[in-house]
């Protein structure tokens, strides 16, 4: 269970500063897809950073399996960050990597042998659709089979969380309905939680079990998704 407690996130200091976040609870359980959904600059990444802690909250708690993360730093920190998966909206492969090397080297980081990690890469690539691609670079993929290869490397140390962050926004809508697709068959067999930013309701509605709505920096509603969206 991933929970926020009344966090606030302010950037920068004085009359400067810019609150980000305000006031926000929210509980994720364990194997549910949770979507946060909001217009740009709501703060939707903003929300998600302080999940893995790539930004630490001004106020408030964020606790993982009821252990307060907040002030979580060094071995800690990365030990936490192993059990969390993350992909962007523009893929971040590295360009010099074949697809096969991208989704090893969290594998290579963590100091698995390389026989073990070579299996691991090529049984996660045939999971995603990409058995026959292994040794393409990047730019010789499409967006939606580059985003494939970011799933598999996201997937490769088996993480507990998944964190997707737009990650169908730079998708045509074939590459969308097949990666959203991937992801909802990702969650239903491995039980991995997942929290989807996204500001298409088409998304939202596509893939989340429950959603919260976010617009400058306050949750303005959550709930179930087809309670949420029902038509009267
Ligand atoms: P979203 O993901 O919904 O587009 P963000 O979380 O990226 O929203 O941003 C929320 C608000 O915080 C925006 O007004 C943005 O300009 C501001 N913001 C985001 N990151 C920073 C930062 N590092 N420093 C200052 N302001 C930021
Ligand atoms: P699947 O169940 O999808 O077939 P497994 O969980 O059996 O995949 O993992 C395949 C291989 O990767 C195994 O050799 C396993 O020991 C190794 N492995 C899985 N997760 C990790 C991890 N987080 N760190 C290191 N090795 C791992």
């Amino acid at each position: 269970m991933i929970e926020l407690r009344n966090v606030g996130k302010r950037y920068g200091n004085g009359p400067a500063s810019h609150e980000a976040l305000r006031n926000i609870n929210i509980s994720i359980h364990d194997g549910e897809v949770f979507g946060v959904l909001g217009s740009s600059g709501a703060g939707k990444s903003t929300l998600v950073r302080c999940i893995n802690l790539l930004e630490r909250p001004t106020s408030g708690q964020v606790l993982i399996n009821g252990v307060d993360v907040t002030n979580t730093h060094g071995k800690e920190l990365a030990q936490l960050r192993s059990h969390i998966g993350m992909i962007f909206q523009n893929f971040s492969l590295f360009q010099q990597r074949t697809a096969i090397e991208n989704v090893q080297f969290p594998l290579e980081v963590a100091h698995m042998p390389r026989k073990e990690r070579v299996q691991r890469a090529e049984h996660l690539l045939e999971l995603v659709g990409l058995q026959g691609l292994e040794q393409r670079y990047p730019a010789q993929l499409s967006g939606g089979q580059q985003q494939r290869v970011a799933i598999a490397r996201a997937l490769a140390t088996d993480p507990t969380i998944m964190l997707c962050d737009e990650a169908t926004s730079a998708l045509d809508s074939t590459s969308t309905a097949q990666v959203l697709d991937l992801l909802q068959h990702i969650n239903r067999t491995t039980g991995v939680t997942m929290v989807v930013i996204t500001h298409s309701l088409q998304v939202a509605r596509a893939l989340c079990d429950r959603v919260a709505v976010i617009d400058g920096g306050s949750i303005v509603e959550q709930g179930p998704t087809e309670a949420l969206f029902a038509h009267p």
